[in-house]
């Protein structure tokens, strides 16, 4: 049975406090919320930037906590299209996302039979979802009061239940505050977790810029209420052109990307380029003849055969070819530049 239960991101905030409880006699469980919006379970990979550089299993063997992981896609997505505090710069909705994740963690600490939850929260860091008063609001709308302790900003924050009564040393809890970074890189090298962070926030996908174009052309275009799951996991991957108001043509960029879109070809049309190695693409929404013919253009675009007078692409369901179709490529910047969401 643990004794606290610690919210994990991957980032090093959510580390430090993990390990700053270490220090002291507790039993400590790490938890995971897959929102399905983030690649912190995804496995590591050096060429994308919002993919963490180290597993986040390996991260908590390494530095000894047991890990567990509860899925909440669906709550997440609700939460997603309408959230009660607004969004952020892009369509991060932080302060309703904390709170999610917050009550999430309250149903472990009840199932678990834990005393607190803990986070790697630092008051002041975050203008949008980590001042006194949001810090004091996520705590009160999560059902958490007085259970829920920020290892890291303890000391100046009011006394928890389990400081208050002694299973939690308050003088061994640090009290930083604000946007300088000095003190947890300094308790980081001191404890050999600088290399093991898994870049935290930024592996949210709703704070990515060009996610955010995509998502916000899904809101625009297809309606929030209409959105799907098969529309979900293709904003994670791909070049998107909107070619109408009905239909978006996403384009591969790698061979991984390549994997996923062969993946969804029994819900989508499909297009690949013949004779040729090249890009692959998929059709998501309503398309005609003429839109087919535009799209199966752009795809030549990404082919070895860009520069030839013609190309021949094959137009694909449930990996049946439907028809062979014979296109120019398209190589004028500014169509695909205009065309690009
Ligand atoms: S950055 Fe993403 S994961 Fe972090 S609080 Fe905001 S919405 Fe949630």
């Amino acid at each position: 049975m643990p004794d606290g239960i610690g919210l994990i991101s991957g980032g090093l905030d959510s580390l430090l406090a993990m390990r700053l409880l270490m220090e002291q006699d507790l039993d400590l469980l790490g938890l995971v919320i897959d929102t399905g919006f983030s690649g912190i379970l995804d496995p590591p990979s050096g060429d994308d930037p919002i993919s963490p550089r180290h597993s986040l299993f390996e991260v908590a063997q390494i530095i000894g906590f047991p890990l567990k992981v509860v899925q909440v896609h669906d709550d997440y997505w609700d939460m997603i299209k309408n959230p009660v505090y607004g969004y952020g710069k892009h369509v991060n909705p932080c302060l309703d996302c904390r709170i999610l994740m917050l009550k999430a963690a309250a149903r472990v600490m009840e199932e678990e039979n834990a005393q607190f939850v803990f986070t790697g929260e630092v008051l002041g860091q975050r203008p949008k979802s980590q001042l006194l008063h949001q810090l004091r609001q996520s705590e009160e709308d999560c059902g958490l009061k007085g259970r829920l302790l920020r290892p890291l900003s303890a000391k100046v924050l009011p006394p928890t239940l389990p400081e208050q009564s002694g299973l939690v040393d308050r003088e061994k809890l640090e009290g930083i505050t604000g946007r300088s970074r000095k003190r947890q890189i300094k308790l980081a090298e001191q404890w050999g977790l600088v290399e093991l962070s898994v870049a935290g926030g930024a592996n949210c996908y709703l704070i990515n810029e060009a996610y955010s174009d995509r998502m916000n052309d899904l809101f625009r275009y297809k309606g929030k209420e209409n959105i799907n799951k098969n529309d979900l996991a293709l904003l994670k991957i791909g070049r998107h052109f909107r070619l109408s108001e009905k239909l978006k043509f996403i384009v591969s960029r790698n061979k991984q990307e390549h994997l996923i879109m062969w993946d969804l070809t029994d819900q989508n049309f499909y297009l690949e380029c013949l004779d040729v190695p090249g890009a692959v693409g998929i059709l998501s929404g309503e398309s005609n003849p003429a839109l087919v013919k535009q799209a199966a253009e752009i795809l030549g675009r990404y082919s070895k055969a860009k520069l030839e007078e013609s190309i021949n692409i094959a137009l694909k369901k449930n990996r049946e070819v439907i028809e062979i179709l014979t296109v120019r490529p398209q190589t004028s910047r500014q169509i695909l530049d205009k065309l690009l969401i």
